[in-house]
């Protein structure tokens, strides 16, 4: 096969790329290793910043979204005995938008339909070949188990964390930074109405939780846990127990319901650079992982990709190779910024260490409630800063 643009990986990332080149004229092959059933039905992020949502709909993929999506002017920051909303319409006049990655997934996999992108599901054995000459390819074996290659002019990964192409950039030229928190999230979906307009983000002395939501009928919950906290020792009245104690709040009750799933999430900061390396250009979480704090993972992939398509519209469209040589110092600025938004979420909500950082975090949630500069800087951060394209 021959292509402008070989994507390896159909999950957001990969999805909205071949959309946004589309649209430019510019043609795409997609490979994915799982079913498309495996990939629309994954259950993942949830809040869309606003920077998010108006690429979405460059895109041409924000009908839905525009009909479906709760918007939510902010957030609830919580420890005991106060439940302090930070107001980002208030503060900043933006918003952020409850629309779950499998609606995203879905949008996107309906519109590369409807535009007939090739796309091979369930493949093996992917490599990643020569991008450091002007003959990139990639080798895989489709569903049937036939080896099949694509030329391409360039190659992007977007084949997530535990995806082939960044190790396809040399070792001698990658650099990566990582944080392993020594703490997990219990993530919980539940069939109840939320019991709260906005995601509350709540400190406890028995680790933090988190209330957040899918819709107007189903609510998405999250327990502080031990990284290597067996399931198995949750059970369901074991959960609500836990979130009934840690949300609590004088005058509010939490509304429980029949929990469909639940699952153990390691939390993470890695960043590897660069995202460029000859013909191979990496996108989202195949570059970077951040904890879900700040929920900014699917975010940063739309902004990545964002940047990597007008980029690679100009060099391919338009033989100008200027915003492509500067992709990887452009979209880590953002990288860096949201890295450190997500750790300093994750760290001032989560009980670790002592009682001495207990208090430094009760003394940062109280400052963010008392100075609009404080609450300020935390509005900006989670509705999202504006993507730079050079
Ligand atoms: C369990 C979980 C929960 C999360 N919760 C949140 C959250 O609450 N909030 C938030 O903001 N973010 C969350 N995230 C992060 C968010 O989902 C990701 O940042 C987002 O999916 C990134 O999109 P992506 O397309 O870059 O990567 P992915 O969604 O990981 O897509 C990568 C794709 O590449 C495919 N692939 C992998 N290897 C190969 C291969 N060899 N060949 C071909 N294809 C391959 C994968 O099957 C996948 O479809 C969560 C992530 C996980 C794993």
């Amino acid at each position: 096969m021959r292509t402008r643009v070989g994507i390896i990986g159909a999950g957001p990332a990969g999805l909205l790329l071949a959309q946004l080149l589309d649209r430019s004229g510019i043609e795409s092959v997609l490979i994915e290793r799982q079913s498309a059933e495996h990939v629309a039905g994954r259950i993942r992020a949830g809040i869309l910043e606003s920077t998010t949502v108006d690429v979405l709909r460059a895109a041409g993929v924000g009908d839905r979204l525009a009909h479906t999506a709760i918007e939510h002017r902010g957030i609830y920051l919580q420890w005991p005995g106060t439940r302090h909303q930070v107001d980002f319409a208030d503060l900043i006049g933006r918003s952020v938008w409850v629309y779950g990655q499998t609606e995203v997934t879905a949008d996107l996999m309906a519109a590369r339909a409807a535009a007939g992108q090739r796309i091979h599901y369930k493949v093996t054995d992917v490599g990643v070949h020569e991008v450091d000459s002007d003959r990139p390819h990639i080798t895989f074996r489709d569903e049937h188990g036939v080896a099949r290659r694509i030329d391409a002019d360039v190659i992007v990964g977007c084949d997530g964390f535990h995806g082939p192409s960044r190790q396809a950039i040399p070792a001698s030229v990658r650099r990566t930074w990582e944080r392993t928190y020594p703490f997990a999230w219990l993530g919980v979906l539940a069939e109840v109405a939320p019991s709260t307009d906005e995601l509350i983000y709540a400190w406890h002395e028995d680790g933090f939780a988190l209330h957040s939501m899918r819709s107007p009928a189903v609510s998405r919950f999250y327990l502080q846990v031990r990284p290597e906290e067996d399931i198995a020792e949750w059970s369901d009245d074991r959960i609500w127990a836990a979130l009934a104690e840690r949300l609590h709040i004088d005058g509010w009750t939490l509304r429980t319901g029949t929990i469909t799933e639940k699952s153990v999430l390691p939390m993470r900061s890695h960043v590897t650079a660069p995202m460029r390396h000859g013909r191979l250009f990496l996108a989202g979480d195949a570059a970077h992982i951040v904890p879900p704090t700040g929920a900014k993972g699917l975010n940063l992939a739309v902004a990545d990709v964002a940047v990597l398509a007008e980029a690679l519209t100009a060099w391919l469209g338009a033989g100008d190779e200027r915003a492509a040589a500067a992709y990887s110092a452009t979209a880590l600025r953002r990288v860096w910024r949201a890295t450190h938004f997500s750790w300093w979420m994750t760290t001032m909500l989560h009980r670790h260490g002592d009682d001495f950082d207990g208090e430094l975090q009760l003394a940062q949630l109280r400052r963010i409630a008392q100075s609009t500069h404080a609450a300020t800087e935390l509005a900006e951060n989670y509705t999202g800063t504006s993507i730079e394209t050079a």
